[in-house]
């Protein structure tokens, strides 16, 4: 296979189906011939280190890594396709990887969440520089949307969802509520522009 080594990311909002595009397009790279390693951060202790992702019965074997150099660890130089979910829980350097690999002749896919619950760019672990950085540097980007579910007086909303909303015990969450929670009691809904509530 012959095409020119890039760099294409896959925006999008909570249940846009980003992750399941990821799956689908390194998929489809791998029966074109291309070796793939699709890598995950690990945010709690739950997986092992590998899993098999599945998404709307799409499957496939997942990397699971910790931070940024365990994933430099686990990656192999020989690989064509190095996807990556998630990166905005990774440390900044991510970015600069995944152009390497492009600048080696390889083809980087990822896919990421684009904003953060209060509707900024998602800062990454070591605080330097966000999401958008992302955008810049790619040579394709897709931006999947999800819809919004807020309830009407009897229907659901259906806009498109540039946003999610977090909720913490129903309310929506503290502007200082932690970016990333972990096991806490939270959930999170798409929200169209009209429908997504900043915190008073
Ligand atoms: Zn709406």
């Amino acid at each position: 296979m012959n095409i020119a080594a890039h760099l294409e990311i896959i925006i999008g909002t909570m249940f846009s189906g980003k992750s399941t595009e990821l799956i689908r397009r390194v998929n489809r790279y791998e029966v074109a011939g291309k070796k793939v390693q699709l890598f995950k951060p690990m945010l709690d202790d739950r997986y092992s280190v590998d899993h098999v992702a599945s998404h709307d019965g799409l499957k496939r074997n997942v990397t699971y890594v910790k931070d940024l150099d365990d994933l430099k660890r686990k990656y192999e130089p020989s690989i064509g396709v190095l996807g990556v979910d998630e990166p905005q829980f990774l440390e900044s350097g991510i970015i600069d990887f995944c152009e390497e690999h492009v600048q080696r002749g390889g083809i980087s896919v990822v896919s990421l969440l684009l904003k953060d619950f209060l509707d900024n760019y998602f800062k990454f672990k070591d605080g330097h520089g966000d999401t958008s950085e992302f955008i810049r540097r790619a040579d394709h980007v897709t931006y999947l949307k999800a819809l919004c579910t807020y309830k009407t007086q009897d229907d659901i909303c259906g806009n498109e969802a540039t946003r999610v909303q977090r909720f913490i015990d129903d309310a929506v969450a503290h502007p200082d509520s932690p970016l990333v929670m972990v096991g806490g009691k939270e959930a999170y809904a798409p929200r169209c522009r009209e429908h997504f509530k900043f915190y008073r």
